[in-house]
């Protein structure tokens, strides 16, 4: 970061800007609407600036430049048309240690001005730190676009009303819900574009009485890897939580979308230090809600696939806690899509049985026959420790030893690694697989050949805010 942005309160304080043409009346406008006490100093002045003085908004003073001038000022503005003056003031207050801005000079400049969005108090300052000012400006723009203008209205009366809110909500997750909902809810905003400014507050009142009193636990599935396949749901609630408990397989650069002050708990199996049983998880999971918390459980793929989602709601109703489940893009689905093997296809599969090589107890019987039928898909999770049983067990069950496979691992992310081959040699290629990795069965298998198209090493990583991320 080569500026850090700041906000700082000239109201009253003392300003200098030098030089009285179009581009200092600019930097003096604004200077006004910060409140400042605003001095000019050049040797001929723009009408505009000459009607500010005159209402005595300005002061102006008819002299060239003189070190003087710098004395019991905040920050200055050179804003001439001669450089060499502009550099004389950047210096001198350089040496007092004043903060100064040279107007389309970074380098002579202590702090530069960011475009702006103003809906006042809202404030959005952007800034390309003096490399790309026309990406600064369409970022502006679309910011515009995008920030209605009552939301100034907005945050005036919630700022109003911040006090009484604090006061009747004491837990500090169970305030911030109330905000949340209050803004998520686009009743507010169109009231205030009415201009029913009353009927806003009445709103506000209204859902301050009926606040919930415990929290909330969603049941979310994070998809495969690559972070742009979660739903909208999955990253709103990742961004309202106030904790978060993950599974070892959601991929670092979905728990960077989480909110930043969320406490994010890792109840990863395996992950050799972090070891939490399942019964732990449930508890901590009733406890947090208990406590008023907006619990997002975080799932790898689908939660109702191998998740172990069922088993963690009937908890959750015993207990009496509200939740939610949001599905996700499970395995299956991801992988098969950025491997480029259509799970049915008219000619090669009218079935798919998604199974996993992992079962609860030993004794549960597997359908292999059913399994080893033609034209039929066959997707395994948690398989790579099984692939010599799948392939004895399928080749006994008259599946074709020539039947295509392919194990993908890491799928949909940068990491993704596809291994294809025949089913009589699916033990051998286990062998050359590393973390999460997806068994798929059957004829369609040799479609990847023609429609492979993922570029793992092009991959994009998400942005944390998720709406720059198609900016172009
Ligand atoms: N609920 C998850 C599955 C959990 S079981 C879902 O719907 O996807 C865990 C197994 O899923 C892993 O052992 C692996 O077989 C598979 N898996 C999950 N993510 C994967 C990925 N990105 N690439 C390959 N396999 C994956």
């Amino acid at each position: 970061m080569d500026y850090l942005p700041i906000f700082t309160k000239l109201e009253n304080r003392a300003c200098l800007v030098v030089g009285g043409g179009d581009i200092a009346l600019r930097k003096v406008h604004l200077l006004l609407k910060a409140g400042a006490n605003v001095s000019i100093c050049a040797l001929a002045f723009h009408p505009l600036l000459k009607a500010k003085a005159q209402a005595q908004e300005v002061r102006l003073i008819p002299q060239a430049f003189s070190v003087a001038l710098l004395d019991k000022q905040w920050l200055v503005i050179a804003a001439t048309n001669d450089h060499d003056i502009n550099a004389e003031v950047a210096r001198a207050a350089e040496e007092r240690q004043l903060l100064v801005n040279v107007v389309d000079s970074p380098l002579l400049s202590s702090f530069i001005m960011p475009s702006i969005v103003d809906r006042s108090p809202i404030i959005v300052a952007i800034s390309s730190s003096g490399t790309a000012p026309v990406l600064a400006r369409l970022i502006r723009e679309r910011l515009e676009a995008l920030l209605p203008m009552h939301i100034g209205r907005l945050a005036a009366i919630s700022g109003k009303f911040r006090h009484r809110v604090k006061d009747k909500i004491k837990n500090v997750s169970l305030r911030r819900r109330y905000w949340e909902k209050l803004f998520g809810n686009g009743k507010l905003g169109t009231l205030l574009e009415q201009g029913k400014t009353e009927k806003a507050v009445e709103l506000m009142e209204n859902a301050l009485c009926s606040q919930p009193s415990s929290g909330d636990v969603a049941l979310v599935g994070a998809g495969p890897g690559d972070p742009s396949l979660l739903t909208l749901k999955a990253l709103q609630l990742m961004q309202q939580a106030d904790v978060v408990l993950y599974d070892r397989l959601v991929s670092s650069d979905i728990l960077d979308l989480v909110r930043r002050d969320a406490d994010l708990i890792s109840v990863g199996k395996k992950a050799g230090d972090h070891y939490v049983e399942q019964a732990r998880t449930n508890k901590m999971l009733i406890e947090f809600a208990q406590q008023g918390k907006k619990v997002v459980r975080l799932k790898g793929g689908d939660p109702f696939i191998f998740g172990r989602g069922g088993e963690e709601l009937e908890e959750l109703l015993d207990a009496g806690i509200s939740f939610q489940v949001v599905p996700g893009i499970t395995a299956a689905s991801g992988c098969s899509a950025y491997a480029g093997i259509p799970l049915t296809h008219r000619d090669f599969a009218q079935s798919v049985t998604f199974v996993t090589g992992h079962q609860k107890s030993k004794g549960e019987k597997i359908n292999w026959q059913a399994l080893a039928s033609p034209m039929h898909t066959l997707v395994v999770y948690m398989g790579l420790l099984q692939t010599e049983k799948i392939q004895t067990q399928l080749l006994h069950f008259g599946r074709d030893k020539k039947t295509p496979v392919a194990l993908i691992s890491h799928g949909t992310t940068t990491e993704q690694h596809v291994i294809l081959g025949t089913l009589e040699e699916l033990t051998l290629l286990g062998g050359g697989a590393q973390g999460p990795t997806l068994i798929i069965i059957g004829e369609v298998v040799s479609l990847a050949n023609k429609l492979s198209w993922f570029n793992a090493q092009n991959a994009t990583k998400l942005s944390r805010d998720p709406f720059l991320v198609n900016l172009s």
